[in-house]
């Protein structure tokens, strides 16, 4: 016996695939289990299903910085962040996760892969209905063996949640090689900020430029310390760091053979289009790392480098940044490839057994893909959004749906 039941003008499956019309059905638990094209002669509302939106990276606890006026230089703003969030107490931050989770919910995210720094969001999170990932954040460049095993032992999650968890090695010029190797022999799944400025490969190449003169005023650059000599991506791969659980953030500053080097180690890349805008950077070369076989997810960041702050924004301005790609693969960025960045592979699809998370837009007299790309353009509305098979009350769409009873 079904817990809930939905017939619809059209069920988006993925790109180039659809139900129309389209049945789903689902038991108590929020599991499908029904999924196939309607009969002809059911009654049907008029709605375009889709997967449940998957945020691949975010940091939901960071309040709002003044946006700049002028390109923004780097250093400036982390220190900006940093100020910002030692002022917030726990509950704050908790709050602010909260606060942004549900904004991203009404917008048809049911998954997110949240850069966790205080220990704060797993359980609000998991909460609201939302799966994905909590990574806890790790920094510490001047952390030998003995403290990067202590810390690790201290920030392991111990309340249960209902968000799968991983490490968040901060990044190459902010995390030591023992920090890094007590994470990957933790073997959670990791994400980790990777090549996203030249700065950081000067870094690691020489030992010198602004991130060493920072962790030298610091005190955290060892008296020892020698650099890595490549690149951020070849540097990730010494460490053990480049695997398919592993999600590389940004990636701005590829250096030759690192596509190669991500696409044969089955690591994913999550962009951040508000965050490219925020720093006036340049648009990496998706579609290249994509026909590579990478897999490459879309990401709010937080709203401290995301003036509009939102997966609806993500969407519009992949579109525009990568026209190449089209609707359908910006939203496949937007739910499998997110699912697979933050390895839930069951999220971000609807399939038999599988959660009940997605959301719904007016359908018209369209089949599905014409809804769909009217979506990711940002022309038609969320009207319904379900978790595990709930519809999420924090939604006043006024729409009701008729035939058949819903719960
Ligand atoms: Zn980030």
């Amino acid at each position: 016996m079904p817990a809930g039941q939905l017939r619809v003008r059209s069920i988006w499956l993925g790109p180039g695939r659809e139900l129309s019309p389209g049945e789903l059905a689902w038991d108590a638990q929020g599991r499908l289990l029904v999924l196939r094209r309607a009969s002809v002669r059911a009654r049907l509302a008029d709605l375009c299903l889709v997967p449940g939106l998957v945020n691949a990276h975010a940091h939901l606890q960071l309040p709002a910085l003044p946006e700049p006026g002028a390109p923004h230089a780097f250093l400036p703003w982390v220190g900006a962040v940093m100020a910002a969030r030692s002022a917030m107490p726990p509950g704050d931050l908790a709050a602010a996760a909260v606060a942004a989770a549900r904004g991203l919910l009404a917008e048809g995210v049911t998954a997110v892969g949240e850069v966790d720094a205080a220990g704060t969001s797993p359980v609000p999170l998991g909460r609201l209905g939302w799966r994905g990932r909590c990574y806890r954040e790790l920094v510490g460049y001047h952390l030998g063996q003995t403290a990067a095993r202590d810390l690790l032992r201290e920030l392991r999650p111990r309340v249960p949640s209902a968000l799968r968890w991983g490490w968040s090695p901060h990044a190459p010029y902010s995390v030591s090689p023992a920090l890094f190797a007590a994470a990957v022999a933790s073997r959670r799944p990791l994400a980790i900020h990777c090549a996203e400025l030249p700065e950081e490969q000067e870094f690691l190449h020489t030992g010198r430029g602004p991130f060493a003169e920072l962790l030298q005023r610091l005190g955290r650059l060892p008296a020892d310390h020698r650099p890595s000599g490549c690149g951020a991506v070849q540097w990730l791969e010494r460490l053990g760091a480049l695997r398919r659980t592993t999600q590389l953030v940004h990636c701005q500053e590829l250096e030759p053979g690192d596509v190669a080097r991500i696409a044969a180690s089955q690591a994913s890349i999550a962009v951040c289009p508000g965050t490219i805008a925020w720093f006036r950077r340049n648009a990496p070369p998706v579609p290249a790392w994509l026909a590579a076989g990478i897999p490459v997810a879309l990401g709010t960041d937080s709203r401290a480098s995301s003036a509009p702050f939102g997966m609806r924004a993500e969407l519009a301005a992949a579109l525009r940044l990568w026209p190449s790609l089209g609707p359908e693969q910006v939203l496949a960025m937007a739910t499998v490839h997110g699912a697979r960045a933050l390895a839930c592979p069951g999220l971000g699809r609807l399939a038999l057994g599988g959660r009940a998370d997605f959301f719904a837009v007016p359908a018209g007299a369209d089949a599905a893909t014409e809804p769909v790309v009217a979506f990711v353009r940002g022309e038609r509305p969320v009207v319904g959004v379900w978790l595990g098979g709930r519809r999420w009350r924090g939604l006043r769409t006024g729409l009701s749906i008729s035939p058949p009873g819903l719960p």
